[in-house]
């Protein structure tokens, strides 16, 4: 039986803690494609979907180890998959499922449901998805700057990528 852990990232706003960076990356081939899945229920949030399309380009582009694959629709079993919704709280969190071998399975991320200034919210979502490709706040910058994570992040996301399992 695997065993999984789950480990929850929360960023309050521009606030992050420092932890020990963790290598946990999606399994796969070079150049994965990671499915991001925003909650049907927010199909008329076109500003949240598009601050999520938005903050997910910066990955994409900036990596060629990664594409993230944003579309509004529930994760289908047993895809590997990042959920992500929108519920009260304060600020936004990413939540990992992961194995021993450090490859993560499933991915949940939550935001505020309430309004947020548009640029912090695209920031906020490349940082987020930062945490879904498995960087933790030892190896993450903090938040993204014009929705794009810096070149560090990129590098950790190299480093962490560069294999096929
Ligand atoms: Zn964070
Ligand atoms: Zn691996």
């Amino acid at each position: 039986m695997k065993h999984f852990l789950v480990l929850v990232l929360t960023l309050i706003l521009a606030s992050c803690v420092s932890s020990t960076s963790t290598g946990h990356h999606w399994p796969g081939s070079e150049d994965r494609t990671v499915s991001v899945r925003i909650d049907p229920a927010l199909a008329g949030d076109s500003e949240f979907i598009s601050a999520m399309q938005q903050g997910s380009a910066g990955w994409t582009n900036g990596s060629s180890y990664v594409n993230l694959d944003v579309q509004v629709g529930p994760c289908v079993d047993p895809d590997p998959c990042v959920e992500v919704h929108r519920e009260p709280r304060n600020g936004a969190s990413t939540q990992w499922s992961i194995d021993d071998a450090k490859h993560i399975h499933h991915v949940w991320m939550r935001f505020d449901s309430a309004p947020w200034d548009y640029t912090t919210l695209v920031n906020v979502a490349c940082h987020e998805l930062g945490h879904a490709l498995g960087l933790d706040h030892g190896n993450v910058e903090g938040p993204c700057q014009g929705g794009s994570p810096t070149q560090i992040d990129l590098d950790n996301i190299a480093a962490a990528y560069s294999h096929t399992d």
